[in-house]
């Protein structure tokens, strides 16, 4: 390992490793982005399978965008328990790789230049402390510490005290309490600094022109609606609804009366996606929507739209990643959260005055009905108070973006 001295000389060389999912790996390629931008010499270590078509789609075209960063391919150990506790494929993946990370040292020992850092992601909720105490937010197998789950939580939780430094991906003004509250010895006496560097930047594939990434480019259909008249409707890039809801829902969005963009997956993993839109929306309903909003079920480039002009609400399932960009956007979110932490997400987004959370209402029965969707997403976008608040929020968000972090702080040449 180099020495301080050497760092302080040389321009340091950081590994990233991202576990699994679009919503791990988006915030790293970010991340790998902007280090590389500051002359940081960067390899990103890629877990060999990934789950998803999208995360290989998006792997590829990175390293074809930023052909000076290193790629460190790592071959997991296949991981397929007889008994699991989850069937969740990229919760098998996360432990997977968890077994597999012996094999990484020697491979991290033989880099050149040797490394000054090692970033992964633990992916725990930064609001943890401040709202723990109501407990009914949190999914259940947090507490059930025979659930996969819980044992990826608590092997990363171990090693926070030997961690140089929490990076989260959010800005002081947003969870200014819960960053206080981190950093002050109040959620866990043995952490190391947290350093909000949120929100990221996108990468260079998420802007520009379609690529390959991005089949069905929807940009010329907002072009030409007025400012602020759409409703963009997504749950990122792993949830998938039933047959019902997504019934639902579409009759929601008929009712409320408003123009809508909406991303459809009817599937966990995309690769298990095979049935066309009309096998899972009403012909009818098609029709009669067919002036007024457009339906996909392909990859969209989710900066681009929430940067649009035309999208005046976004209803999310306040995957974090998603909270962060529409927070850098300042367009105001109706909240729908489904699974993991996107309940605490949803929470935050309230509490920032980012958007509206209906607790008892949509999202929280087995099927959310139609006229109670119409309702809220017509009121969301009607509420200008709410409109003048997430844009403050996007004004703060943008201020947090300008922030230059000190890497050099508590890196000390070991990993
Ligand atoms: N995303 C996208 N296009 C899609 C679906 C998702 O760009 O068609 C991106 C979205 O912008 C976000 C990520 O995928 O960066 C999803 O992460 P998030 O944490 O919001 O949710 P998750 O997918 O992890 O549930
Ligand atoms: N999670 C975690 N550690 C892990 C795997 C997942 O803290 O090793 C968190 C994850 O970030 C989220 C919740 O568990 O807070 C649910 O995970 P999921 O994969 O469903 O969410 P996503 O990755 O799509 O945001």
């Amino acid at each position: 390992m180099t020495d301080g001295d050497d760092l302080r000389r040389k321009p340091p060389h950081i590994a990233l490793f991202p576990s699994a999912g679009m919503g791990h790996l988006t915030p790293f390629l970010r991340l790998a982005a902007m280090l590389a931008s500051r002359s940081c010499t960067i390899t990103l270590i890629t877990a060999n399978p990934t789950i998803s078509a999208a995360e290989s789609t998006h792997i590829s075209a990175f390293f074809s965008a930023y052909p000076r960063i290193n790629r460190l391919e790592f071959e997991t150990i296949p991981y397929s328990p007889t008994n699991p506790t989850t069937d969740d494929p990229f919760f098998l993946q996360f432990e997977a790789i968890n077994r597999s990370v012996h094999l990484l040292r020697p491979l991290l020992s033989s880099l050149s230049p040797p490394l000054s850092a090692v970033v992964s992601d633990f992916a725990v909720a930064a609001s943890f402390g401040p709202i723990a105490n109501d407990l009914s937010q949190y999914p259940l197998r947090f507490f059930n510490p025979n659930h996969l789950f819980a044992s990826i939580l608590l092997s990363n939780a171990r090693f926070f005290p030997k961690a140089k430094g929490l990076l989260l991906n959010t800005f002081d003004r947003f969870e200014s309490e819960t960053i206080d509250a981190l950093n002050n010895g109040r959620v866990l006496s043995c952490l190391p600094p947290v350093h909000p560097i949120g929100p990221l930047e996108p990468s260079e594939l998420e802007k520009g022109h379609p690529s390959e990434l991005e089949k069905g480019h929807r940009l010329p259909w907002l072009d030409d609606q007025n400012v602020g008249s759409v409703v963009y409707i997504s749950f990122g890039s792993r949830t998938a609804m039933s047959k019902d809801q997504i019934r639902e829902l579409g009759n929601g969005l008929e009712i409320s009366g408003c123009a809508f963009l909406w991303v459809l997956k009817i599937s966990k993993v995309d690769t298990e996606d095979n049935e066309e839109l009309q096998e899972v929306l009403e012909e009818s309903f098609l029709e009669k929507t067919k002036n007024r909003g457009i339906v996909v079920k392909e990859w969209v480039k989710q900066e681009e739209i929430l940067a649009h002009p035309a999208i005046g609400g976004f209803v999310s399932h306040c995957g974090w990643n998603s909270v962060m960009e529409v927070a850098q956007h300042g367009v105001p979110v109706l909240a729908w959260p489904q699974h993991g932490d996107q309940r605490v997400n949803a929470e935050v987004v309230e509490r920032a005055g980012l958007g509206v959370w209906v607790r008892s209402g949509v999202g929280e029965r087995e099927v959310s009905e139609r006229e109670e969707i119409g309702e809220k997403v017509r009121e969301m976008m009607s509420d200008r108070e709410l409109r003048n608040r997430a844009k403050e929020v996007g004004e703060e968000a943008r201020e947090g973006m300008g922030v230059e972090w000190e890497l050099g702080e508590g890196v000390d040449g070991t990993y």
